[in-house]
């Protein structure tokens, strides 16, 4: 089974890219094939796995747009050691290109078809917006990921998170659940943040992974040498911590499984 997760969270810089990419590398350096799709403009995930992103033949841009097939958008991240479907800006123009387009919400989904079962995991980087682009991850996936900062207003954001979750669920996505929230830039000294995390146990319960990400500079200059910290900084807390999510996300989907 390919586990399409797509990592989401409205809330600009709570750690959604850095999540991806470190994660992506996490699964490599475990022995899974992970693909990445960044399904942001911005193009960080991409740029962080150290692909060039302003001289693209092809992103996901063209593939959404039915311009070219997944093979023809796919490349290698050599420094992470899984593969990506890239983006570039010209992403930002997908959304009113695609706004009378017949099936326009299931793109990526029908897109990742083609990638049959070549991966054991998808990862996909949602922008930070309900827009059209994360529509398309929600519909795509299998589960979310949210990842989250324990701060006064976050558990308020997450509310209008789970109510788009709902209603993708009702209309493009029945299946659709949260897999997991995870705590990002954590100082565990906090005392906010040690309430806040008490509170999201409490209305999300086991969905919370016991895997927290602790705030570690070498995961914030990982990317300016366009490797995951498991490349840059391999012992580094930073990427430390995202190999024990990762083994703890597989585990999961393994207890997951034999309960079905
Ligand atoms: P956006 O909503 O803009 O896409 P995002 O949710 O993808 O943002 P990131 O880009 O992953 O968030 O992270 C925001 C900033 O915080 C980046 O500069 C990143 O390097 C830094 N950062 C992320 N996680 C950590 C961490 N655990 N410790 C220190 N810095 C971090
Ligand atoms: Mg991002």
């Amino acid at each position: 089974m390919m586990h399409v997760l797509a990592v989401t969270n409205q809330k600009g810089g709570v750690g959604k890219t850095t999540t991806v990419v470190n994660v992506a590398a996490s699964l490599a350096a475990l022995g899974r094939r992970a693909l990445l799709v960044d399904l942001d403009p911005q193009g960080n995930a991409t740029t962080g796995s150290g692909i060039d992103k302003a001289s693209l033949q092809h992103s996901v841009y063209h593939l959404l747009l039915e311009q070219t097939d997944f093979k023809g958008a796919r490349v290698r991240s050599e420094a992470g050691g899984y593969d990506v479907l890239p983006a570039n800006r010209e992403l930002a123009g997908a959304e009113v290109e695609l706004v009378d387009a017949p099936s326009r919400e299931y793109r990526l989904k029908n897109a990742l078809t083609q990638a049959a079962d070549e991966y054991d995991v998808v990862l996909i980087d949602c922008p930070p917006a309900l827009n059209l682009l994360t529509i398309n991850g929600l519909a795509a996936a299998w589960r979310v990921l949210i990842p989250m900062q324990c701060e006064y207003y976050a558990l308020e954001g997450l509310s209008d998170l789970v109510q788009t979750i709902r209603r993708v669920r009702g209309h493009l996505n029945t299946g659709l659940e949260i897999e997991g929230l995870l705590r990002t830039m954590l100082d565990p000294r906090n005392a906010l943040a040690q309430q806040v995390s008490a509170q999201l146990e409490r209305h999300f319960g086991g969905k919370v992974y016991q895997t927290a990400i602790p705030r570690n500079v070498r995961l914030a200059e990982a990317p300016s040498h366009g490797q995951p910290a498991l490349k840059y900084d391999p012992v580094s807390k930073g990427a430390q911590a995202y190999l024990q999510l990762t083994r703890e996300m597989l585990e999961r989907f393994e207890n997951g499984h034999a309960s079905h």
